[in-house]
């Protein structure tokens, strides 16, 4: 296999998209392919202020390369959820978000759940009783919550996460086997800034993760490769593995189950009435992010709970 641009030996073979490409022009494509991303679905400018969720695995810090590649204004923020799981996942990942920080002398800012509200996520969410003994819910939401208010507080316009093609078509399969239309209607590259909140990206959202397992590796990044010890027999990686069987068998099938879904989103073709989900949104009274429940958001539920009951100990 040769490369399509200099005929030396390929090093990545995208059978998806018909082309193969050395070390040297694969790491010149992949910045090439962000850029027209991020220019065509309009994500952000060089002159906005970009804040990277980074939690040391290779899309993050992939990403982060990237847009500091291609000279964007971008700090990162690593939260620290206090998972351990037996592989020392958190302190793990947070060394090789530091370090990919300091060796390249970029901004990573760090907030420490345990530190900030008293617990780590997996005692947060096994005193709040929330999502029947895996802590994801819990976890989902301390990190929506704590990305919006560093965002906020520090005055970045843009909240970038590292998701990729393999996330994004197993979440639309997700949300398209439950007919989840508010989920649908919201899934997209870019979600607007309304009620305060930061304007969320995903620039990776057309790379296929092998891809960027591949930009990792031949860029030198060091990740950890170890998923969250509580990821294992999720459904999402359940869905991903089917949509790994289907491309296997039709290549670039993944791709255009999810473009063609942003195409009919665009054109209004979902079969959904478009105003679905518009609940009425007010500030919540404790941290002031937009909430459609009645008094405090639930973010800020769950905290209160979990500290009352740790007082009640
Ligand atoms: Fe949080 Fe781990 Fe669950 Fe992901 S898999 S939501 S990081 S607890
Ligand atoms: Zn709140």
């Amino acid at each position: 296999m040769k490369c399509k641009k200099c005929g030396e030996k390929a090093s990545v073979n995208m059978r998806q998209h018909k082309l193969a490409l050395c070390k040297e022009h694969y790491l010149e494509w992949v910045p090439e392919q962000t850029e027209r991303f991020i220019k065509k679905y309009e994500m952000f400018t060089h002159e906005e202020k970009i804040l990277v969720a980074v939690s040391g695995g290779k899309d993050s810090l992939a990403l982060w390369d990237i847009l500091h590649r291609l000279g964007y204004q971008a700090d990162g923020l690593y939260l620290g959820l206090g998972i351990d799981g037996g592989i020392n996942y958190s302190h793990e990942s947070q060394r090789l978000a530091q370090k990919f920080a300091d060796e390249r002398g970029l901004k990573l800012h760090v907030v420490d759940i345990e530190k900030e509200y008293g617990q780590p996520i997996p005692v947060l969410s096994e005193i709040s009783h929330r999502g029947h003994g895996k802590p994801c819910a819990v976890c989902g939401l301390v990190k929506r919550h704590e990305m919006n208010r560093i965002a906020r507080d520090l005055g970045y316009a843009v909240l970038a996460t590292g998701h990729n093609l393999d996330d994004e078509a197993a979440v639309l399969f997700g949300n398209t086997l439950n007919w989840s239309s508010e989920y649908l209607l919201r899934q997209g590259p870019v979600l607007p800034s309304a009620d305060g909140l930061a304007r969320k990206v995903k620039p990776l959202c057309r790379f296929y993760e092998r891809e960027m397992t591949a930009y990792c590796l031949l860029r030198g990044i060091e990740y950890i490769y170890e998923e969250c010890p509580f990821a294992e027999g999720s459904t999402s990686i359940y869905y991903k593995e089917l949509l790994n069987q289907l491309e296997t068998a039709r290549p670039g099938a993944k791709l255009t189950f999810y473009l063609k879904f942003l195409e009919a989103r665009k054109r209004g073709d979902l079969f959904i009435e478009q105003n679905v989900g518009q609940a009425h949104l007010h500030p919540c009274p404790k941290c002031g992010q937009p909430t459609s429940a009645p008094g405090l958001c639930s973010f800020c539920r769950t905290i209160e709970k979990t500290q009352q009951l740790s007082l009640s100990e």
